[in-house]
């Protein structure tokens, strides 16, 4: 069976971020690695740097097991003012470091204005996070920018507000647009967020953007990455986004939820028939 292309309501007054006579599929090209496409894409590392030891264990132990690219927060947007920052330039220094040693690209946040020409000149990847998702003098800059942008869907986002801030950037002039998918906030306590899978699905009949899904923020809870990330890619993720420390139970940032080294092989592992069922390879 055949099934219809796109029987969604496609958002009239969004024209960039959708499907169009020209653009079918984007596929963005970073450092050899394709996110889009056939490829499944993995981005792993911890929430934040924290030391020169820390970012490469992590980045040496994510390129062991097969993750593509390497994350890790220099900029971090927490809750309250008294936690963890992260390490600002320093942390960059220590992710360009860890590329050095692994050849991984580097995905890091950029949460200011300010810092969008500092952060550029170092990551592979510009990231923007939930709380930024319509922080609309940012996205306008980071439309501006050299390097492709991935942008994390608001808490309390809906698809339309989500695609209208990737058109912020696309009409910047920027194409290199990531969504990804971290979960919302709804009325479940258990997890941190309810990670709504159906955003790949949703996001590949309505965008020609790639979709990345983040299972470590979509849930909060380590034993239920893992089930999720399968469940991402077997929905049609063109890639998923996990939280690796050396030592989760010492992490400065969302320990919770990150793996140790030896889990994220395992998870790795178990991704790797599903990636095969569904015509996809790493
Ligand atoms: C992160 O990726 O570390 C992060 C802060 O994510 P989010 O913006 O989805 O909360
Ligand atoms: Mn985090």
């Amino acid at each position: 069976m055949v099934m219809q292309v796109c029987d969604l309501p496609i958002p009239k007054k969004i024209r960039l971020a959708i499907k169009n006579d020209e653009i079918q599929r984007t596929i963005i090209k970073v450092n050899g690695t394709n996110i889009g496409g056939e490829h499944v894409a993995v981005m792993a590392g911890p929430c934040s740097v924290e030391s020169e030891e820390q970012m490469i264990q992590a980045a040496r132990a994510v390129k062991d097991a097969g993750a593509q690219i390497l994350r890790g927060g220099a900029f971090k947007p927490r809750t309250l003012p008294y936690s963890f920052q992260g390490l600002g330039e320093e942390g960059l220094e220590l992710l360009a470091l860890a590329r050095k040693e692994t050849g991984l690209p580097i995905i890091t946040e950029v949460m200011s204005t300010e810092d969008v020409d500092l952060v550029e000149g170092y990551a592979d990847i510009l990231q923007i996070g939930a709380r930024n998702m319509q922080n609309f003098s940012l996205l306008k800059k980071v439309g501006r920018a050299s390097k492709p942008v991935m942008l994390k869907r608001g808490m309390s986002a809906t698809f339309n507000e989500w695609l209208g801030c990737a058109e912020y950037i696309l009409s910047e002039g920027n194409p290199d647009v990531i969504l990804c998918e971290r979960g919302i906030r709804t009325f479940e306590q258990i997890t941190r967020n309810t990670l709504d899978i159906s955003a790949a699905p949703i996001i590949h009949q309505i965008s020609h953007l790639p979709i990345i899904i983040d299972p470590s923020h979509g849930t909060g809870t380590r034993s239920l990455v893992e089930p999720m990330a399968k469940a991402a890619i077997a929905a049609g993720a063109d890639g998923v986004m996990i939280e690796v420390h050396p030592n989760p139970e010492e992490a400065l940032c969302d320990g919770a939820q990150s793996l140790s080294p030896e889990e994220f092989k395992y998870v790795m592992n178990g991704l790797k028939p599903i990636i095969k069922a569904v015509n996809r390879r790493l």
